[in-house]
């Protein structure tokens, strides 16, 4: 086995299979963090069987154990040790094409993680596993001319099933042999003894065979023809229309208010892709992915292949085998189906491209959105990046000319944006000393929303009934055994849960510090406000929408429907509700609390509470009703609350855009988090210390030769424990992404982290905790 630092020209000059006779050998990644591959010596018997983007099992390591990996490459170049021989082939076909071995080793590079994670982490396990296919067996009968002469004896069972197999003509299913031929596999195998038939063996689809349903299709369509543009989505039309005729990488923001009409373009645009034989690719976050998303582009677009995240294992390998066949012209799915084995990929469009859940949080820590863009570039096609709240990243990037702009500013046939207004929650208070989540104001507009039969939406992105367990008594706060979290009760389940690492307990009843307090449950959750609401609006029918609510599949649909037909008067909920619904019967919508997310430890603070708000303030008055939107708030002049209250995007883009640069924060700076954690505080504050050192001396020099490039910290994480383990972080920032990853890649391999200690590095990090 001989280690070889990766070269892209492994797999770009590399012959494709490996048949000829000279010797061979394959270069192969492991699902391990490191940077190079391995060779291997292909033996004969292999030859016809290996190539490039197919899985193989081999020996690894001292301890020679068979190991999965992924042929990156093929080369008749004898590597400079000794090497050992592969063991076997995995894959019946290449899993992997061309460009997703370029994207995934970019990936590598970028995210600083092993070729191999990436490979594993990128194909499904239900390819891996080849679920949904199996073996078959097949017999054939061996032509007259080639049978032995003369004829062995043959029992009567025995002709009978040669007759039949004759008379067929073709290769035929063992166990259809059997029902057909009336007898068991016996009399069949030993035609096959006495060289009269053959035996082979295919891997046959269930979904075809129609021995397994996709039960994920039965989605109803919606067809609508294409809707008049209006003059602003011609605009906009003609920049889109003439990136994807003309093909070539070129990305597009599409900056639209909700309602404006961006998915009417993005149908569109992919409408032209089909034409040209083509395929699309559409990612939207996973709570987007609903049955009314789905129906239009099944009503617009031929045969769509929906990747959602809880496809079942054998589904996901099915879809990945008909999209690798060309048998879907659009792909619809959140994150990962950025990785979808196309062949000839025509258009990628990003819904809701500032959306978080994009990110991946475990190795490796991509974000869907850039690995799209990379996918773009490679394929040479046009990418659509679409939002009513763009990222800064994006904005940015639009700014300066990266991304093509297109603006959508109003909203399709002259329906006015909403009416916000801000209620001030330093004022507007009940009097008395007790607690109430609901204004006086707010309280007055849901009656008036009430007796006019509309519905109201109310928003509290805080899960649970109180957010402390509090003792009055001696001060006390509990706190998770695992986190420095405090936990949240949850009075349903009548647990004390950290929302974190999912730790529970029931909630104690005196003070467990003290002995002597009764516990107070404070701080407001999504539990506590329904049962508020409920005894200021007895009459109505009030439902409530989170993470705990909706645990059962489809339960968040049932909701869903059961409030669009009228069932439910009030639906109060998490950020769950905030997304891309359209309820044309909800005249009022309240933000309990806008300040939620705003004083966290994170420089995007601002940014997600714009994005949330403006979410909101886009749900009602989609209808002919009218409606509006009040903001409950303590920071009522803050700039991310009042931009969003008046819906101006680029004032609020501006404004923070002018803090980003003075704090040296993206998009002006990249950004990588490394995060250290272990178990034992001292190892692991020591190795932050070293590694910190390790990059302070590299960066000394660097900066002597002009280099830029930032280190904050080392620091203890802003939750300093976390799921038993001690974490302290830094950062590194630096205006040049090449600059960072250089400096990166010369100091982490230096630096080994003690047994116990794990190292963790977040390249543009959006989880600062
Ligand atoms: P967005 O994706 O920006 O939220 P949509 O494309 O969903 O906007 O459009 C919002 C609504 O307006 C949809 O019901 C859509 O069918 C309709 N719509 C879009 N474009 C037009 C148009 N040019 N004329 C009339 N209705 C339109
Ligand atoms: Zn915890």
């Amino acid at each position: 086995m001989t280690e070889r630092s990766i070269q892209p020209e492994l797999y770009s000059e590399a012959p494709a299979t490996a048949a000829s006779t000279a010797d061979l050998f394959a270069e192969i990644v492991f699902d391990r963090p490191l940077d190079h591959s391995y060779s291997y010596a292909v033996p004969g018997r292999l030859r016809g069987q290996l190539a490039i983007g197919k899985r193989v099992a081999a020996p690894f390591g001292r301890g020679n154990r068979t190991t999965v990996g992924f042929c990156v490459g093929i080369s008749a170049a004898p590597p400079a040790r000794n090497v050992k021989d592969l063991g076997r082939v995995l894959d019946d076909e290449p899993i992997l094409t061309p460009n997703l071995l370029r994207l995934t080793r970019w990936m590598a590079d970028y995210y600083l993680c092993g070729w191999g994670q990436v490979l594993n982490a990128v194909v499904p396990a239900g390819v891996k596993r080849q679920a949904g296919t199996r073996t078959a067996v097949l017999l054939d009968a061996v032509p007259e001319s080639l049978c032995p002469n003369p004829l062995p004896k043959l029992t009567p069972k025995q002709a009978a099933a040669l007759a039949g197999l004759r008379s067929i003509g073709a290769a035929l299913e063992l166990r259809q042999c059997t029902r057909r031929f009336q007898c068991g596999p016996g009399p069949l195998e030993q035609l096959v003894a006495k060289g009269l038939a053959r035996r082979l063996e295919k891997r046959v689809d269930k979904f075809e065979t129609g021995e397994m349903e996709d039960d994920t299709d039965d989605i109803e369509q919606e067809t609508t023809g294409p809707l008049t543009l209006n003059a602003e989505q011609l605009n906009a039309w003609a920049v889109l229309e003439n990136a994807v005729r003309a093909g070539g990488f070129q990305p597009l923001l599409l900056y639209g208010v909700t309602g404006s009409g961006k998915t009417e373009l993005y149908l569109r645009a992919i409408e032209e892709i089909i034409r040209q034989g083509k395929e699309a690719m559409v990612l939207v976050p996973e709570i987007s992915l609903t049955p009314q998303t789905i129906a239009r582009f099944r009503g617009r677009c031929g045969s769509v292949a929906v990747l959602h995240s809880h496809l079942q294992t054998a589904q996901r390998g099915g879809h990945w085998r008909r999209i690798a066949a060309g048998q879907a012209q659009v792909i619809v799915g959140p994150r990962s189906a950025v990785f979808a084995p196309t062949r000839r990929l025509g258009l990628i469009v990003i819904d809701e491209e500032h959306e978080s859940s994009f990110k991946q949080d475990m190795t490796p820590r991509y974000h869907a959105r850039d690995v799209a863009v990379m996918r773009a570039r490679l394929e040479g096609i046009p990418i659509i990046l679409g939002s009513a709240t763009p990222s800064l990243e994006s904005w940015y990037n639009a700014q300066r000319g990266q991304y093509k702009l297109l603006t959508l500013p109003h909203r399709v046939l002259d329906r006015p944006l909403p009416n916000v207004a801000l209620i001030d929650l330093r004022h507007d208070r009940h009097p008395g000393g007790r607690f109430h989540a609901l204004s006086p104001s707010l309280e007055r507009a849901m009656r008036q929303a009430l007796e006019r039969n509309g519905q109201i939406m109310l928003l509290l992105n805080r899960r649970g009934f109180s957010t402390h367990v509090f003792c009055p008594a001696c001060g006390h706060v509990e706190q998770c055994k695992f986190c420095d979290l405090s936990l949240t009760f949850h009075r349903e389940r009548d647990i004390a849960l950290c929302h974190y690492c999912g730790y529970e307990q029931p909630p104690p009843e005196r003070c467990p510090q003290c002995g002597l307090g009764q516990v107070r449950f404070q701080g407001l959750g999504t539990e506590k406000l329904q049962a508020e609401i409920e005894s200021k609006f007895p009459r109505q029918v009030v439902q409530r929408m989170d993470s705990d609510t909706m645990r059962k599949p489809g339960s968040h649909q049932r909701l869903l429907d059961a409030f669009r037909r009228g069932e439910v008067h009030i639906l109060l909920g998490t950020q769950m509700i905030a997304k891309g619904l359209d309820f044309p019967n909800v005249t009022l919508v309240g933000v309990i609390n806008a300040d939620v997310g705003l004083h966290r430890a994170d420089f995007r603070a601002a940014e997600r509470t714009f994005q949330l708000l403006a979410q909101v303030a886009g749900r009602p008055g989609r209808g002919s009703l009218g409606g509006r939107v009040l903001v409950q708030t303590y920071s009522p002049e803050h700039y991310s609350i009042a931009c969003a209250a008046v819906h101006d995007f680029q004032r609020f883009a501006g404004t923070e855009l002018e803090h980003r640069l003075a704090h040296h924060y993206p998009p002006y700076q990249r950004m990588a988090r490394l995060i250290v954690r272990g178990k034992d505080q001292d190892k692991v504050g020591e190795f932050a210390d070293r590694l910190a050192g390790a990059f302070r001396v590299a960066l000394d020099k660097l900066r002597s030769s002009g280099g830029e490039v930032r280190l904050l910290g080392p620091a203890e994480a802003p939750v300093f424990r976390l799921k038993g383990h001690y974490r302290f972080h830094f950062q590194l920032q630096s205006p040049h992404s090449g600059t960072l990853h250089q400096v990166l890649r010369a100091v982490v391999p230096t630096v080994r982290a003690p047994k116990g200690v794990e190292l963790a590095i977040d390249i543009d990090p959006l989880d600062m905790v």
